[in-house]
């Protein structure tokens, strides 16, 4: 499904209209991977339209190009800013899904050219559903591990939310969908397990949670650190390891976490069924605080939610 047009897209410091936000193809990006970026939700809370955990992501995303030595000609309160300002100028009063990207732009042409190219930012934002099915939420997804594993330590930093590192993540994901399943599960090169293409992978065992530590080439994902935070409230002990493969047959059960995936349990692996091969209890607790967040059911203790203005996106719709 092609992505729902939106008005209006923050582009390079100004509001322009979804159509103009465009690129030329010989931009640096485009030949050689260079752009990074974030996947934001918002969602639709009893106070208002908030954005999760909005200054966590644009840290990662200024972490992500300093990795990479990308130098974003703005301030991260400036992409804030912007973050907030297209989903209220958009009237995404349902809550959205918002894509900053910030990338080597049109200029010299070569790997590492002596002259920086010029460095171009954007963020959109659209309403999205569901990333992995509606019914994923209740039921879970049949998931595979892939014959592609993750980017080897020292070769592309995991940690970076770097464009380059999704060529690793759709071989893993399409070969999964290629053979029926609805995600794949990469390992890393020492054969332990990594997180899925788009994803990170919590696993149950006699009550603990475990999660692949950073140095399983897996990316700090902010869902994640939220579901660690959450389980420590709930009392459920989390330990970041190495898995082995099997413990994914073996686990109690299984659930990944992501801003699109939000929490999705898994319930079965190599069509083998994980625990009862459906959602488990500790998957249940956990869903339920994390969508309490955004139902007002679980107290945003952290101050997570960042609320959005709508009405001064309508000032500047008017005034654009
Ligand atoms: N791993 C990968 C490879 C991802 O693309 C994502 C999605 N950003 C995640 C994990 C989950 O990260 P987050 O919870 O920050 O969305």
């Amino acid at each position: 499904m092609p992505i729902p047009a939106t008005s209006h897209i923050w582009f390079n410091g100004k509001l322009v209209p979804w159509e103009k936000a465009t690129v030329h193809v010989l931009a640096h990006a485009l030949h050689y991977g260079s752009s990074v970026f974030e996947g934001l939700r918002a969602y639709a809370t009893p106070k208002g339209v908030a954005i999760f955990r909005l200054g966590d992501h644009t840290r990662r995303l200024f972490d992500s190009a300093k990795i990479y030595r990308i130098q974003i000609p703005f301030l991260p309160a400036q992409i804030d800013a912007a973050c907030r300002e297209t989903v209220a100028v958009n009237g995404l009063n349902k809550g959205a899904y918002i894509r900053p990207v910030a990338f080597r732009g049109y200029g010299e042409i070569g790997v590492a050219p002596k002259v920086e190219p010029p460095i171009e930012v954007a963020v959109a934002a659209w309403e999205w559903g569901k990333y992995l099915g509606h019914e994923s939420e209740a039921e879970g997804v049949d998931v595979c591990v892939s014959s592609w594993q993750r980017m080897a330590p020292n070769t592309l930093p995991a940690m970076a939310k770097a464009s380059g590192n999704y060529l690793s993540s759709q071989l893993i994901s399409l070969e999964a969908k290629r053979l029926g399943f609805a995600e794949g599960i990469g390992l890393a090169t020492d054969g332990t397990v990594s997180e899925g293409a788009g994803e990170n992978l919590f696993l149950v065992k006699d009550g603990v949670l475990l999660t692949p530590a950073l140095s399983h080439s897996v990316l700090g994902g902010i869902t994640r650190n939220t579901v660690m935070k959450l389980a420590a409230e709930l009392g459920i002990e989390v330990r970041e390891c190495a898995v082995p493969r099997e413990l994914l047959y073996l686990a109690d059960e299984l659930f990944f976490t992501g801003t699109a995936a939000e929490v999705t349990p898994v319930r079965s692996v190599d069509r083998l069924a994980v625990g009862s091969g459906r959602r488990g209890p500790v998957t249940e607790r956990i869903q339920q605080a994390f969508f309490g967040l955004f139902d007002g059911r679980t107290e945003d203790k952290w101050g997570w939610l960042d609320y959005v203005d709508m009405r001064a996106g309508a000032r500047v719709a008017v005034a654009g």
